[in-house]
């Protein structure tokens, strides 16, 4: 099972990390476009789920978010944020800082106490015009999974090339303003050699160059979960509760602000 969302506009939802939270999906409805193929991606795996429809305009954008904000207000319904995230990666729309704008323009008419939210893998962030759209949001959640080359080669299947330590100079220049997003997990999946392979970030010889790295970027907050709805690969399993749990003072041991999703 896999979970596609609306585009452009999808929800509210209830979110587990942001409250009431209204979203934007600049990718198309039918199908996922994303610089990486997490094993654990809840739209599923990107050769199974190639969109065929366009990507939505900068103006059915801002028209469709116009439209669902106006009728919200009227009705008297509460807003904590809005937030760019859905089918893939939404830096890769090739107007996403022209898109970011609008939508603090939208935000700012209508619900001007909301925060703009953008669910981000991080990659994108060499391009300079991203790397600023994303300082202008509110919240920026960069993943950053773990700083291990090979589980992220394994686990997040980066699509191109992706050089964690420049993604990491990347992420402290952003000086505080980003927060780092983990997801914790652990599993047995099928190498590229095609052999069976165990991985689980949860263990210390993943967490303590994790931590040492938090201290080199300095975010803001910390947001770390496990798998929760749908994941499309087999041999996956959830970090349980006491797992996160210690993760989570280590993590709030070494300074930092920490929330825990399970
Ligand atoms: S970065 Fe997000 S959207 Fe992309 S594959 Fe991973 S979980 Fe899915």
């Amino acid at each position: 099972m896999t979970l596609m969302h609306r585009s452009p506009i999808f929800g509210p939802v209830k979110s587990r990390r942001l409250g009431i939270s209204l979203g934007i999906n600049v990718m198309p409805d039918d199908g996922k476009w994303c610089s990486f193929d997490c094993v654990y991606c809840e739209c599923g795996l990107n050769k199974d789920h190639r969109p065929s429809k366009p990507l939505p305009t900068i103006e059915e954008i801002e028209y469709k978010l116009r439209e669902r904000l106006k009728a919200m207000k009227e009705s008297g319904e509460d807003l904590n944020t809005l937030t760019f995230s859905g089918n893939g990666e939404p830096t890769m729309h090739p107007k996403f800082p022209e898109i970011v704008d609008k939508v603090l323009h939208l935000r700012d008419e209508y619900f001007p106490k909301a925060k703009v939210t953008v669910l981000s893998n991080s990659t994108q962030i060499h391009r300079k015009e991203v790397f600023s759209a994303l300082m202008r949001v509110d919240n920026a959640l960069m993943k950053l999974d773990t700083v291990s080359p090979e589980y992220i080669e394994l686990v997040d299947q980066p699509a191109g090339k992706y050089d964690v330590e420049s993604i990491i100079e990347r992420l402290a220049e952003m000086n505080g303003h980003a927060v780092i997003q983990t997801m914790f997990m652990k599993g047995n999946i099928k190498g590229k050699d095609g052999n069976m392979v165990s991985v689980d970030n949860c263990k210390d010889e993943y967490i303590e160059p994790y931590i040492e790295t938090l201290k080199k970027i300095k975010p803001r907050q910390v947001m770390i979960y496990t798998l929760d709805r749908e994941w499309p690969t087999e041999g996956l399993e959830k970090a349980s509760r006491e797992t996160m749990d210690g993760i989570a003072e280590k993590i709030r041991k070494a300074g930092f602000d920490t929330s825990v999703s399970y």
